[in-house]
Parts: structure tokens; sequence; C-alpha cells
């Protein structure tokens, strides 16, 4: 029988296949006294170097600067002083070499989950080390993913970089793990090399070796034994890459297509009208402090570079609650997702805010990249005013604001006289209109975006735009579903930002319809009671 599950949608586009899991870590053998402790200390070590050569040698073969930085952290990791001093200590009081690196590695293990946010996210990280160093030692192969023989959905409790490096689009169709969230490593990987993936799906566990799967990582949404067949072929995995699609309705009305990125590698092979949500949250997940001037300005630069002459809206630093950052972890709120997150981490370091906009402002003054900044979790118009404020006082004239919250949502039209636009984030708008948490698979049915309330917030902020003459654009998920983008459109949103693999279906739908349509559509989908009238009546205009 279909069983629905659901997850985060990590990495975009959709496919169905086959589930393999991937294999267990090697087993330690029962502990045996240590005869000769230099032996056993040369045989850890040894093991650490081979798997220190194997990972930096992947690190130099891979195909993709993200993957090569995160291989060569994994390689430096293997290689640290304090590592191997450890392991030596632990032999030398009396554990075996695969014991003793087992450990160490639980110690340090241990240390990153207690630092929680961004370094637990990397505990993935050191667990796969210590698979690696204890099949080594044991003269055991190195874990490896499953080959079936024929194209096939990856299952796993999370993926370590060493494997996420290794997978092939063409044999993994796509990627679900039980646990993991947008910024672990399998997340960052499977997004460089194009492969749909759903991350902290509870259950994905369950599902036996070879069960039909399908994998919408744009949605979050895993339907195990779907009821339609599939080609279980990498073709089969779908939308493509964003070709160059400019967004219209069939009479010509415009609504610009727009991507939704992290890094310029994103944008390597699409063809974009622009890029409507850069997420700069990428460039500071790495760093035990923020990144320096000169280093945002080259990430932005290679953006605005990639776009040269096309617009660019990119976004401040979205930090805290669900996009923790080292750095700014210097209390535990009781309640992340309603505390100091977005715009509001200025409240405590505006010296990282101000920084970000000189670097903004240095970087899109030496491209020819329409650069417009946009501000997260903006609460107020007083917020948003001085945000503008600081903006355009660096040279960046053209500032607007995420409504993601229903409090800007009611007071759109006041927003749009601080500042020159607005973009809905219907992730954040979703979550914080019903309190229902954006991660919870249990509450899937308040996040639906059908909602009639959150289409109703929608609708005052585009008929705000309309009122002022200026652009009020959707830059969450929910714009990636043709349907739902059709309403948007019909509604008056003037733009639809999302992962570019959407795209080319989002256009396709716009263009099959006149604007009348549209608005046909949007009327009927917010006199609906509820998702599912919404959406049918919506399909019926
Ligand atoms: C949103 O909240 O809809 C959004 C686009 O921002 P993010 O998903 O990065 O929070
Ligand atoms: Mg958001």
């Amino acid at each position: 029988m279909t069983e629905l599950l659901r997850g985060l949608g990590a990495s975009p586009g959709a496919a169905t296949g086959p589930a393999y899991r991937l294999a267990d870590p090697p087993r330690l053998p029962a502990p045996r006294p240590v005869t000769d402790p230099d032996a056993e200390v040369d045989r850890a070590f040894a093991a650490i170097d081979a798997v220190r050569r194997d990972i930096s040698a992947r690190a130099e073969a891979a195909d993709e600067p993200t993957t090569t930085e995160i291989l060569r952290a994994q390689a430096a990791l293997a290689g640290d002083r304090t590592l191997r001093d450890g392991i030596a200590m632990a032999v030398r009081s009396g554990h075996e070499a695969p014991h003793a690196v087992a450990t160490v590695l639980a110690e340090h293990r241990s240390a990153l989950l207690a630092a929680g946010g961004l370094l637990a996210a990397r505990a993935v990280d050191l667990d796969d080390l210590r698979d690696r160093v204890v099949a080594a030692c044991l003269g055991l192969p190195m874990p490896a993913l499953p080959r079936p023989g024929h194209p096939f959905v990856l299952v796993a409790v999370d993926l370590a970089p060493a494997d996420a490096a290794l997978l092939d689009p063409s044999e993994v169709l796509a990627v679900l793990t039980s646990a993991g969230s947008y910024v672990s490593h399998t997340a960052i990987l499977a997004r460089a090399r194009g492969v749909p993936t759903v991350v902290a799906c509870s259950g994905a566990l369950d599902i036996a070796d070879g069960t039909a799967v399908k994998v919408d990582g744009t949605t979050g949404r895993v339907t195990v034994r779907p009821r339609e067949p599939y080609p279980a072929t990498a073709a089969s995995r779908s939308p493509e890459l964003a070709m160059d699609v400019r967004g219209a309705t069939r009479d010509g009305h415009p609504v610009a297509l727009l991507a939704n990125i992290g890094s310029a590698a994103e944008l390597a092979g699409v063809c974009v009208e622009g890029v409507g949500l850069f997420r700069t949250e990428l460039l500071f997940q790495h760093h035990l402090d923020p990144p320096g001037v000169a280093e945002q300005v080259a990430a932005y630069a290679a953006v605005f570079g990639a776009m040269a002459g096309r617009q660019v809206v990119i976004r401040t630093l979205d930090a805290g609650s669900d996009k923790p950052l080292p750095f700014l972890r210097e209390d535990q709120e009781p309640n992340p997702a309603l505390g100091i997150r977005g715009l509001r981490v200025a409240r405590r370091r505006e010296d990282i805010l101000r920084t970000q906009i000189a670097a903004i402002a240095e970087a899109a003054r030496s491209s020819t990249a329409k650069v417009a900044v946009m501000a997260p979790m903006v609460t107020t118009v007083a917020e948003a005013a001085q945000f503008a404020a600081l903006c355009r006082d660096a040279g960046l004239p053209t500032v607007g604001v995420m409504v993601e919250v229903p409090a800007a949502a009611v007071r759109a039209r006041e927003f749009l006289q601080a500042v020159d636009f607005l973009s809905v984030g219907t992730n954040d708008l979703s979550q914080y209109t019903f309190a229902a948490d954006r991660r919870s698979g249990e509450l899937a049915d308040l996040l639906d975006p059908w909602q009639p309330a959150l289409l109703s917030l929608v609708a005052l902020c585009a008929a705000a735009g309309q009122a002022v003459g200026r652009p009020v654009g959707v830059c969450g998920e929910a714009a990636t579903d043709p349907d739902f983008a059709v309403v948007l459109a019909g509604l008056g949103v003037t733009s639809l930002s999302m992962s570019p693999a959407a795209i080319p279906a989002v256009g396709a739908a716009l263009a099959a319809r006149t604007f009348d349509e549209c608005r046909a559509a949007a009327a009927g989908a917010l006199a609906g009671a509820d998702p599912a009238a919404a959406r049918a009546a919506a399909r019926r205009r």
C-alpha cells in the first residue's frame, strides 16, 4: 500500500526508483589485551594515514569545488595532531588500535554534539572517519555505496562527505536520509551534484531494500510504493535544470522566474532571468568566526559576475532557529524560532550586518548585475526603515524585506513606504501563521501553502504592491508548485523565485494561461474553504 512520509527537501527535483540502504559500518571485534603498544600505535597510524590519503585523493579527483573543499577538510581532520596523540595515548592505556580509534573519535564527536548547530551537523564526518579507520585497522574494505547493478534511491542515516562525494548522478537517482539538515554535508553535496534529496525523514530506515520509493527533494515528500510506474533510470529524474525560460502568461503579462541559490556553484549550467533569493548563510556556516570582508566580497562577486546584467536579490544573513551558526550561539534560547534570528541578530551583532552590507556594496560596485538587497525575518516597519537606511548609506539603492511573519503581511502597504520591494517567504510565513514548525512532518497539513489563511496573507501583500506600484515577489518553496504559481501570478505577484530545477514546469504553467485565467484561478483559490477546495477551485478555473 502507498505510504506518505515527510522530511526536509534538501536538494530539488524528484525521482522514483528502488530503495537501497547504505551498508552498516564495520563492527568492532571483542577487545584483546595489547602486548606490543608500539606496534599497535603503528597499526593505528598506518590506518589513519591510509584513510587520509584515500580522502585526499578523492578531494583532488572531485569535479566540483564544494566537494573538494569538504573532503579536504575531512582529510585535514584525519591528519590532526591532537587526534593522533589521543589515539596513541589510548593505545598505551591498553586499547587495541581499532578500539583506541573508536574511543577517541567518540570523545571528539560528543564535543561537537555538545556545541550544537552546525558543529553538531559535522558529527557525521567523524563517524565516517571512525568507520574508515576502523575498517583499515581490521583490513576490511572501506564502507562503500551499494551497487545493485541498476539506478537506485540511496537510503541512509546520513551520508559522510566521502560517500556523498562519490554519488554518481547516473546511478543514484535520489537520496533519502533519516538524519541530517539543510546545511548537512549530504544536502550541500547532493545539491552540488543535482541529486534530489530529502533529509530528516523519520521512517526512511524502515523502507526495505528494493521497495519503490518516490523522493521529492523540492517539497520534502516521500512516497513509498507510489501508484504510478517508473522507469528507473537517471532520465526519470525530473525536472531538469532551468533552461532559458522567460516568465510570462500566454498573453504576455510578465512574471519573472528567478532562482533561489546558496552559492555561485549552483548557477553552473543554469540559465535564468535572475536570482530572486541568494541565501548567504552557506558562506558563514563553515566558520567559527564570521567571514571577513574579502572572503564575502569574493563570494558575492562570483554570483554577481555570473548574473551580469541581470537581477540578483541577495539576502543578508538569516541565522538562528533552523539555521544555527556556531559563532552566534552565545546562549541557548528556549524557543529559537521565536528568538534572535534573521535581522534580529543585528540587535546583538550589528557589526556582522554592517560588514556584510559593506561587502555586498563593494562586490556590487564592480559588477553590472542589478543588485538588490533584502533582510530576513523583519517584523516592524521601523526595522525595515533602519535596514533600508543602512543599505542606502552603503551605496545600495534597491532595498527590500522578506515577508515571513503575519505582522509584516498585514502591514505590507506601510512596509512598502520604507522599502522598494517585498519578497514573501512562504516557508516561514506558513510556520508563523499556523504556529507549526516548518520541519514537522506531523503538521504538514497546516504547512500546506494552499491553506486559505496563507493565501489571504499573500493576497494582502500583492494588493499592497499593486496599490503603490512596487514589486512583490514570492521566494518560498510554494512557488515551485505550477498550479500555485498560477494563483500567485493571478494575485498580482510580480516574480517567483525557486530552486532552478523547478523553473521549467512553472514557466510552462504560466505560459499556458492568460493573465485573466490566472486571476480567475486566484479568485477561486481564495474562496476555497480549505486547501483541497482551494486547489480544486484553482484547477477548475
Ligand atoms: C522562506 O522562509 O520562505 C524563505 C524563502 O526563506 P528560508 O527558507 O531560507 O527561511
Ligand atoms: Mg525564511
